[in-house]
């Protein structure tokens, strides 16, 4: 019998694998292996027993695929090579606008927009290589954090810089998170009852990284992030936007760049504003306690997100309906409701009950009758990466 499916998320620090069957909305299993490189690496199996993985000191990302491979070896959830394996890949660049089967030329075009994406496209061909190490015979697929956002016109994607930034260092807006909005795509069309190339939605993916992209017809037309996924809303330690200005100041305060990127991308954002925490649901508990920095957090996060959520509005003709998900959007009431009071103007009211109710990973509408429609859905990246390399799998099939 043919082996699982093996989805495969290489982040920085971390690494997730999980383990499809016939099912590819639902992993049979998943593993976790967290902080790799420092003395604190550790790793789990999401079974219901949350089985510790042993990992030797100081962990990275060999050692990691390997003692996670091994546990899902001996506890049998791996018995023979996996029929596929899955790679999702931050970046892509203009070259790759959908998924591609991994050859070595695939490879060296990952590696080229390695210069896009330092910290994460590196650590996602070292993925890659250690897969194709211990499983030479399973074919592999990348499918790109950005391939979702390649139909953006060229008045969303171009920063209004001299022009020789873009044709010469690819500098460009290119969105993240595209294979969680693909599959908000996906699940508002069945849910609505039409074909995905004719529906029309906003869609905002609020985990530790935040994004929202206006989806016309299918396609993506806007989005929130840009070039990195720095760009856009307030994250759990990203700033989002700032004036490109402050950076005369940060240098003159003394600032190395690294400092200035140490900043913006870990102590900013939720942890910056609140001097608490990057954490959504330590501060909505800590505002209940009256913490003044909680509060605030709270406050500039949604409302930047309904600025946001009103600019994608201009990329529209019509809209279907508004979808919170990701860690936030999927759990967090008081932010939905806070970030839904500033959009009144715009035809957003949401139903306080059936809000309240939708609070734990539970898809639902939450609007009243006299409103747009507004949904939560959980995302579900993983099953867009299985799906996407079952469908490699199979046209291999058909063409053999
Ligand atoms: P993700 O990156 O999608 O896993 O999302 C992580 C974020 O979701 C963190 O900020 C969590 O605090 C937040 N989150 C998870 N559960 C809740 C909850 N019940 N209420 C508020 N935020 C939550």
């Amino acid at each position: 019998m043919a082996g699982p499916l093996l989805v495969v998320n290489s982040g920085s620090s971390s690494l997730k694998l999980a383990l499809f069957k016939d099912d590819l909305e639902t992993p049979v299993v998943s593993a976790l292996a967290e902080r790799l490189g420092t003395r604190e690496a550790r790793a789990v199996l999401k079974d219901a027993a949350r089985t510790t993985i042993p990992l030797p000191e100081q962990a990275g990302h060999h050692a990691a695929v390997e003692a996670l491979v091994s546990t899902l070896h001996r506890l049998e959830w791996l018995p023979n090579a996996p029929r596929g394996i899955g790679h999702r890949v931050v970046h892509g660049g203009e070259r790759f606008k959908a998924s591609a089967r991994i050859d070595a030329s695939v490879a060296a075009d990952i590696e080229a927009c390695a210069a896009l994406a330092p910290l994460h496209n590196p650590a996602n061909l070292e993925g890659i290589h250690l897969l194709q190490t211990l499983f030479p015979n399973t074919p592999q697929v990348a499918v790109f954090d950005t391939a979702f956002h390649q139909t953006l016109p060229e008045h969303a994607y171009l920063y209004a810089l001299p022009r020789e930034w873009y044709e010469r260092c690819g500098v460009r807006r290119y969105g993240f998170h595209g294979t969680s909005h693909l599959y908000i795509l996906q699940q508002t069309a069945k849910r609505l009852g039409k074909p995905p190339e004719e529906t029309s939605l906003i869609s905002a993916h609020l985990g530790n990284g935040c994004s929202v992209a206006a989806i016309a017809n299918g396609r993506s037309r806007d989005t929130s992030m840009g070039f990195t996924p720095l760009e856009g809303l307030v994250m759990g330690t990203r700033s989002g936007d700032i004036d490109p200005g402050l950076f005369d100041l940060f240098r003159r305060e003394g600032l190395q760049s690294d400092q200035i990127t140490a900043l913006l991308n870990h102590q900013s954002g939720l942890l910056g504003l609140s001097g608490l925490s990057n954490d959504m649901r330590t501060l909505v508990e800590a505002e209940r306690d009256g913490h003044t920095g909680a509060k605030v957090a709270i406050g500039v996060f949604c409302f930047r997100l309904a600025r946001y959520i009103g600019a994608m509005m201009s990329s529209l003709e019509q809209l279907d309906a508004l979808v919170f998900t990701g860690g936030i959007g999927e759990n967090s009431p008081e932010v939905r409701k806070r970030t839904l009071s500033h959009l009144k103007l715009l035809g957003f009211d949401v139903d306080e009950t059936s809000n309240a109710d939708h609070g734990h990973q539970r898809a639902g509408a939450i609007h009243t009758g006299g409103s747009r429609r507004i949904l939560v859905i959980p995302t579900n990246e993983e099953s867009i990466i299985a799906r996407d390399t079952q469908y490699f799998l199979d046209s291999d099939n058909r063409h053999s």
